[in-house]
């Protein structure tokens, strides 16, 4: 298993901010995991989970302990004419494209998003009208509890949008299958293709970011994107943190940015929106690593989104 130390984790990060973590780890199998763990919990260390890096936000700071990092998990297997089974640290467009190849289709809405199987699950990915929990059949997860393995079928899950059941403090996603449909390759590089040019139009897709930083309230039926939008959030910027001005809700890093400008740019943003319309904005980002009290209440005052996150706050 390969071990870093002492190295920074911005690199593993898609907006390209986060401090030196103590040790970064990458399993490559499920007995590894379970070792990993085993040792990590025994010892009563800091630990955090990492996928594929394209929803979370690292401190600038510090990152005590051990980052488990998943994608060493990423062999596919075919067992069946119309299933994949997946390690949960295989990147969701290789994934997608790997699918394709082989006339499955259901998995198009994967191609653009940057993250891994494992983080799909436990967000419940999706896109272009498809989410992660519409093609799976199965998830194998860790349960720290127990040490044991579960098999966990959708019905088992909880899965809403932008989220699921699956507490990844307590619960790890080694590998999920997939049930999908047959279609013939084009069709399927077809509709790839249309997603693909949907989303350059609309995303900041070259620049670093961490994808949508608010969650869409639902309950309101519009877009955060449209909410900071008409507020005139596009390109306000704190440090290297900037709006973006193709997208209100992706805030991108210029080059320089750390985890305290990001912070404080999420802080405005969510200020702003409670001031001109009294909605309190949730963010999809998750935290990993060490925040000051004043910037992780960013997530704390929206209880719900800090439970399956590594955060900790000084
Ligand atoms: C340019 C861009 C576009 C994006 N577009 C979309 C989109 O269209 N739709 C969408 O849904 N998202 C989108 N995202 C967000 C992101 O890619 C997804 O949420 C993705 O599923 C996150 O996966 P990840 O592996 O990167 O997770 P990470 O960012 O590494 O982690 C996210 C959370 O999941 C936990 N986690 C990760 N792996 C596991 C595991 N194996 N077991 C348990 N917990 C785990 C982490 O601890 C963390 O709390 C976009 C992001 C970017 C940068």
């Amino acid at each position: 298993m390969k071990i870093l130390e002492k190295t920074e984790l911005a690199p593993f990060t898609t907006m390209r901010v986060g401090g030196v973590a103590d040790k970064i780890c990458f399993p490559t199998s499920t007995d590894e995991v379970v070792n990993l763990m085993d040792g990590v919990l025994s010892k009563n260390e800091p630990w955090s989970l990492l996928g594929g890096g394209s929803n979370v936000l690292v401190s600038s700071d510090e990152i005590p302990g051990t980052v488990i990092c998943t994608t060493g998990l990423n062999w596919i297997e075919h067992p069946g004419p119309d299933l994949l089974v997946v390690g949960s640290g295989v990147r969701l467009p290789r994934l997608s494209a790997y699918a394709s190849r082989l006339g499955l289709s259901g998995m198009e809405f994967y191609e653009g998003i940057p993250g891994t199987v494992g983080g799909a699950v436990v967000m419940n990915a999706g896109a272009h009208g498809w989410s992660t929990h519409q093609i799976l059949e199965t998830v194998t997860i860790l349960n720290l509890k127990t040490m044991r393995l579960d098999i966990l079928t959708p019905k088992d899950i909880n899965f809403g949008y932008r989220m699921s059941s699956i507490n990844s403090t307590e619960q790890i996603v080694l590998s999920a299958r997939y049930r999908l449909t047959k279609d013939t390759e084009e069709a399927i590089r077809s509709r790839m293709k249309e997603n693909n040019l949907a989303r350059q139009k609309s995303q900041p897709i070259k620049d670093p970011s961490a994808g949508c930083t608010f969650r869409n309230p639902i309950e309101l039926n519009i877009p955060a994107g449209k909410i900071l939008d008409s507020i005139g959030a596009k390109n306000w910027a704190i440090g290297s943190a900037q709006v973006s001005c193709k997208h209100a809700n992706f805030v991108i890093n210029l080059g320089n940015a750390n985890s305290h400008d990001v912070c404080k740019l999420i802080s405005k943003l969510q200020q702003a929106a409670l001031e001109k319309y009294n909605i309190l904005l949730k963010p999809e980002i998750k935290p990993l690593g060490i925040f000051d009290k004043s910037e992780a209440i960013i997530w704390t005052n929206a209880d719900e989104t800090v439970k399956n996150s590594f955060i900790i706050t000084k």
